[in-house]
């Protein structure tokens, strides 16, 4: 289980601690105020993950549609998806977070911000460049060195281990397993800060 995690922490987990896929959903969330669905379930299930509770979730979601969307309309028509995610509505199922299986299978189109940034940000076309990856990699603060490693990974459909390489780059420590889950990302990231 994954320790809670409060909205006031949020903006700063994120910066720390979140996997680039969730990062930069986060950083497309505070831009535009909004994201599409593909982007909402992929980052709504894990910061469900990482503990943050339904209100909180609502609370968050709501601050920044309704700069875009006002919040009438979030209410009426984002909050429900919300609330389902945490089971709380139709089926009651309790849905989880994606593997970073399914998150580098999916398939992203144009104007989706979800997907793998190591598979989607240099893969498909008229989408996102391998600049936009190094861009996002500097940004997170992986060196120069380590980004060769990275990109080299990238190039040979190694998502995973891109990601675990940025992972040791920004801790740096070297990782024993390899990345397969956002959200265990997250929390190997957190023991490091503790
Ligand atoms: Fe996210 Fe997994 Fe891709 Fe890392 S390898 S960016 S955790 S989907």
């Amino acid at each position: 289980e994954f320790a809670e995690v409060s909205i006031k922490d949020i903006d700063q987990v994120a910066k720390s601690s979140f996997p680039l896929c969730m990062r930069h959903l986060f950083e497309k969330l505070i831009e535009d105020h909004h994201l599409k669905h593909g982007g909402r379930m992929q980052l709504g299930l894990f910061l469900k993950g990482v503990g943050l509770k339904l209100d909180d979730a609502l609370a968050f979601w709501k601050a920044e549609f309704s700069q875009k969307v006002g919040a009438e309309r979030f209410d009426k028509e984002y909050a429900y998806s919300i609330r389902h995610n945490y089971g709380r509505e139709g089926k009651r199922t309790d849905y989880t977070p994606y593997s970073c299986q399914k998150i580098i299978s999916s398939t992203p189109g144009v104007g989706d911000h979800h997907g793998c940034p190591y598979r989607h940000f240099s893969c498909v076309s008229g989408y996102d460049s391998e600049e936009n990856l190094r861009a996002a990699l500097s940004r997170m603060g992986v060196n120069s060195g380590a980004m060769e490693n990275v990109m080299d990974k990238v190039r040979n459909r190694h998502y995973q281990l891109a990601c675990t390489l940025t992972f040791e780059s920004i801790h740096g420590s070297s990782f024993d397993a390899g990345i397969n889950h956002p959200n265990q990302y997250f929390s190997d990231s957190q023991k490091f800060f503790k």
